[in-house]
């Protein structure tokens, strides 16, 4: 399969990772939009969160256990931001779920 993300869970492609673990990768943002800038993967392939389902469930449910440690382990003590694009209408460019996580300085009060 031709996805960016699953070439960087197989190493065809480098990323700076930050955690890893059997199910889940997280490496820097190539493109950081904020001081902190992590994408949190499963390294298995859901195409977005469309593709979420009770197969499949649990690997979210451990990336949100994953989330609040690298955040830790990152120094965000005073909060960030996890965000998720799903689709055209939200500028998803990378089409393997992956989530977001923007900190270390005051984010914008909008979202959209
Ligand atoms: P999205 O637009 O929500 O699909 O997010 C995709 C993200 O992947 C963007 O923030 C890109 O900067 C980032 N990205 C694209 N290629 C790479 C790469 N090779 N390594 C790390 N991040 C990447
Ligand atoms: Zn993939």
């Amino acid at each position: 399969m031709d996805c960016l993300f699953c070439k960087i869970v197989n190493g065809d492609i480098p990323s700076t990772k930050v955690y890893e673990d059997e199910k889940v990768l997280a490496f820097r943002d190539i493109n950081p939009q904020a001081p902190t800038h992590i994408l949190v993967i499963p390294k298995e392939h859901i195409p977005s969160v469309d593709g979420i389902n009770a197969d499949n469930s649990a690997v979210v449910a451990h990336i949100f256990e994953c989330i609040p440690k690298i955040a830790a382990a990152e120094g965000l003590t005073n909060g960030y931001r996890v965000v998720s694009n799903c689709g055209d209408d939200a500028c998803q460019s990378v089409k393997h779920l992956h989530f977001h996580i923007l900190g270390g300085k005051q984010l914008a009060d909008t979202m959209a």
